[in-house]
């Protein structure tokens, strides 16, 4: 028998994951591509095409793909002997990850700070902090916002804010709570802090006493939001006032996304629960919660799971942590951040549809609009398709490249934050061919 897999097309893989796999999978049908191999910012498919990959495992891949420091770190490990996996048993390669991921804290927090192994999805780690912050106040409500992502578990599906993937699941997790987001682009009505101040005050607001607040210091897959330094002082100021947990879900922002180990940092704010995924595992799954010590008061196995001694990703982790901290690899981050921005705003420049360039680091979001129109707020509507005809521009060009945001209107970057001056230059020119590419079109029939 050979040794290697017959060398099949792209389009053969495709055919049989179409015919095997379920209806729910979700990227292939955007980006129809069988990946054969990948190195830093650049995935080889089975046909021999060679894409910049502006995806990266969803924001997982901190130091793009096979990064070798990641990949020696995983040899040495299994050369050492070391477990693969432990249940939450300690090892050595544990008591170092923790050491190392504390030194990354805010020193007052570091100090009286708990954290718990969850398993390896960062939606369990959301839910290990729902029923955290539930049993250590007694109460039952919980804050979320709108355009909020957590994953998609009956808990963390509950706190989405798109809609979609909740229609069809009766009996989601309840007394939830929706505040509207500071969304800078569209300044949705009640979404400065003194209204969420106001509206928590009220004593009809229908809002059981919260056992918690949970955020994403920049949204997600909300479409690349982030919330102003401001709000999100006085955001901690509010919770703090009122005894009100604050979770900061830093699945996608944490270990240097948006130009600082952690968003919260550039607010100056400290959470009460910080959720962590994601890079922390160097490519491999992994998810942690980590809060503050008053809160620790769950009983033992209060959230138990097989898979919360991933020690292979710990090791990976490891080497990812140390690499971003030698090389200043946030402070990079930023610059290639503001580099990207300001490529793209000059895209804007030139194409009205392109309504907003926004972003934190290399979480960068580009919102396409019907500019021709309004709606009653004096806004462009969401144009979700003219945005996926730039996404297929741009794959076609080689570029891979997510859609979010409401309507699907967002095109979002999140490349590896080892990407250089020329490759940021390299990504921003397919955008601009993407976007003449479609600029003949006409709007989608976007809705007021
Ligand atoms: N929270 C945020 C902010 C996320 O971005 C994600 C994943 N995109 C999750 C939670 C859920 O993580 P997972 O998909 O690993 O369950």
């Amino acid at each position: 028998m050979a040794s290697q897999p017959p060398p099949h097309s792209s389009r053969y893989f495709l055919d049989r994951q179409q015919q095997y796999e379920s209806n729910a999978r979700t990227y292939p049908r955007r980006l129809p591509l069988a990946i054969r191999k990948a190195a830093g910012l650049y995935v080889t498919d089975a046909d021999g095409r060679v894409f910049m990959d502006c995806l990266c495992g969803a924001g997982t891949l901190a130091l793009g793909h096979n990064h070798p420091a990641v990949a020696d770190a995983i040899r040495r490990h299994l050369d050492d002997g070391y477990p693969l996996h432990t249940l939450d048993l300690t090892t050595p390669v544990k008591d170092q990850f923790v050491e190392e991921l504390y030194a990354t804290l805010p020193p007052a927090f570091a100090a009286r700070a708990k954290i718990q192994f969850c398993g390896p999805s960062g939606s369990d780690a959301v839910e290990a902090a729902i029923k955290l912050v539930k049993t250590a106040t007694g109460r039952r409500a919980v804050l979320g916002f709108h355009g909020g992502y957590h994953g998609h578990t009956h808990g963390t599906l509950a706190l989405m804010g798109n809609r979609g993937p909740k229609a069809a699941v009766a009996g989601l997790m309840p007394d939830v709570h929706f505040l509207p987001y500071p969304y800078a682009y569209r300044c949705p009505p009640g979404s400065a802090a003194d209204d969420i101040e106001y509206l928590l005050d009220d004593p009809e607001n229908g809002i059981p006493p919260a056992a918690g607040m949970i955020l994403e210091v920049v949204q997600g897959e909300g479409g690349s939001i982030p919330a102003p330094d401001d709000w999100l002082r006085d955001i901690r100021r509010i919770t703090r006032d009122r005894h009100i947990p604050l979770i900061v879900d830093e699945i996608q922002t944490g270990w240097g996304r948006t130009g600082a180990m952690y968003a919260f940092e550039h607010a100056g704010i400290t959470p009460d629960v910080l959720v962590l995924s994601k890079a922390i595992g160097g490519g491999l799954p992994i998810a942690v919660i980590v809060y503050d010590e008053s809160l620790d008061v769950w009983e033992p196995g209060a959230h138990a799971g097989t898979f919360r001694g991933n020690q292979l990703a710990m090791s990976a982790g490891l080497a990812t942590l140390r690499h971003l901290l030698e090389h200043d690899v946030p402070a990079h981050a930023d610059r290639m951040g503001r580099r990207l921005r300001g490529r793209l705003a000059d895209v804007r420049g030139r194409h009205p549809f392109v309504g907003d360039v926004r972003g934190r680091g290399l979480m960068v979001g580009v919102e396409v609009v019907d500019a021709g129109r309004t709606d009653k707020w004096g806004r462009p509507p969401h144009d979700g398709v003219r945005a996926r005809q730039i996404q297929q521009e741009c794959f076609k060009r080689g570029l891979i490249v997510e859609v979010g945001g409401r309507h699907g209107s967002v095109l979002r970057f999140l490349p590896p934050l080892i990407i250089t001056e020329p490759e940021v230059d390299a990504v921003a020119d397919v955008v601009a061919a993407a976007c003449r590419a479609v600029a003949d079109k006409p709007p989608a029939a976007t809705v007021l």
